[in-house]
């Protein structure tokens, strides 16, 4: 998709005669393209009426880099889009906070539970998990092995058939024991079905959930938006986490399912693993949907302060991204302030420092480097996998750096995440250079 946008767009500033006939062809050629990333139809036409409304192409004088304003059109507005501008349910600590899951069967409910659980545990918070899934064979099971992995206590049952009497039983018993975040499973089925709908509705009204939660596959496509609107009637849910992020399906239907809902992305699942999970934010969901990557601005931004990039440039040229790379992005981040700002750059990175003042972030950087210098310089110079096969390395990490093994995982997380865009990316840097340089 984004190969495409850019396309279109480098054919318009390339193009001889820079007329509004060759701006139209290249804002529907952008439409075309969004469509196919299965951003629905109908927002696409109205998106395709704002970027005209906000770049008044006539105004563009002759010294201004059009590529620039045009794909910032773009980006803003389906930023705007993915934004609901809804704020989700924020859960409080010494009070019981029960988060119903609903979904169609497949969508990634029963990892997700567990995920979310182990993602609330590792901040604090007392959680535990209750199966209303009755419907499918093993479905018990299947929780009962993950959050066990996890460590997080369960609910469920292998005799009781009603998920209504399953559900309340285990959200009483957990209350009873004072945990703080309740996260109930339930089941699904094969397509939006009447039986489903009447299920959802009544584990709703026994449990009262405090925020219900729909899972959204990203590979769902065109589909979203009738799928999220169907749902939203039925059980009113407030919040949306979009799992498989990581696979193939460019994930428009998700901007699809936010424009039809109002109701904000908490989370993507970006993976089958239990810390594949992070929080939503729409800019570098955004910059991932065009390919363009914040990385992009990023290293621009470095470039033109003159700092040292050579190796990180030719790495990630390469498709590589190391984790002295991050070691040496991070440093650089420190050097060229205002944090706030920077942090928003790197995709991922202004979700972690989400609320805090550019003096608790320069401190959660600053931690971040102290890790990065605990680890030998093999460790540095490697894919960060060494660290997945041996988790004991985390640990003397964290105890040479004194900080916690939750922020080593945190800092490696990240750099996998970061590793990802680079590769993706790959050779696509050097073709970007060469596309601007030829404007
Ligand atoms: P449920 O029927 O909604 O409970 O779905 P499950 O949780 O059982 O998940 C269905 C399949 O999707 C499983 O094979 C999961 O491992 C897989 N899955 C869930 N989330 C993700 C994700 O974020 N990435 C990938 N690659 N797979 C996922
Ligand atoms: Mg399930």
């Amino acid at each position: 998709l984004g190969r495409r946008i850019n396309a279109a767009v480098s054919d318009l500033t390339r193009s001889q005669n820079l007329d509004e006939k060759a701006f139209d062809d290249m804002v529907k050629e952008i439409g075309n393209a969004l469509v196919q990333a299965d951003v629905n139809v109908k927002l696409v036409a109205g998106l395709r009426l704002s970027i005209k409304r906000s770049v008044n192409f006539k105004e563009l004088g002759a010294g201004v880099n059009k590529k620039r304003v045009i794909q910032k059109a773009v980006f803003d507005e389906l930023v705007k889009l993915v934004d609901p501008h809804n704020e989700p349910y924020k859960p409080k600590k010494g009070k019981a906070n029960v988060i119903m899951f609903v979904g169609l069967q497949g969508a990634g409910k029963t990892t997700t539970c567990t995920k979310l659980a182990r993602w609330y545990q590792a901040r604090g918070f007392k959680t535990c998990l209750v199966c209303a899934d009755t419907f499918r064979a093993g479905a018990f099971d299947q929780l009962k092995q993950n959050a066990t992995k996890a460590k997080i206590p369960y609910y469920g049952s292998h005799t009781q058939t009603d998920p209504v009497v399953v559900a309340r039983e285990g959200v009483e018993k957990f209350k009873k024991e004072r945990f703080e975040i309740i996260i109930v499973d339930t089941s699904g089925r094969h397509r939006q079905e009447q039986d489903l709908f009447d299920e959802m509705v009544q584990i709703q009204r026994a449990v009262t959930p405090d925020q219900t939660i729909m899972v959204l596959d990203a590979s769902i496509g065109q589909q979203a938006e009738a799928q999220s609107r169907a749902f939203k009637e039925t059980a009113d849910f407030g919040a949306i986490i979009i799992t498989k992020t990581d696979g193939a399906a460019a994930g428009g239907g998700a901007i699809s399912a936010v424009a039809a809902t109002h109701t904000p992305i908490v989370f993507i699942g970006t993976g089958e693993h239990m810390l594949d999970l992070e929080r939503f934010s729409p800019q570098p969901f955004v910059s991932k949907l065009l390919g363009m990557g914040d990385m992009a601005g990023l290293v621009e931004h470095v470039q033109s302060l003159k700092l040292d990039q050579k190796d990180t440039m030719k790495h990630l040229a390469e498709g590589v991204f190391t984790v002295r790379d991050l070691r040496d992005q991070l440093s650089n981040i420190m050097k060229m302030g205002p944090l706030s700002k920077m942090a928003g750059m790197i995709p991922g990175l202004s979700n972690m420092m989400g609320g805090m003042d550019d003096e608790e972030g320069s401190l959660k950087l600053r931690r971040m480097i102290y890790i990065c210098d605990s680890m030998t310089n093999a460790e540095l110079d490697s894919d960060g996998k060494v660290f997945v096969s041996q988790p004991s390395r985390m640990t003397r990490i964290a105890c040479g750096s004194g900080t916690s093994v939750r922020e080593v995982e945190e800092l490696l997380t990240q750099h996998k995440m970061m590793a990802g865009v680079a590769k993706k990316m790959g050779g696509g840097m050097k073709n970007m250079q060469k596309a601007q340089g030829a404007m």
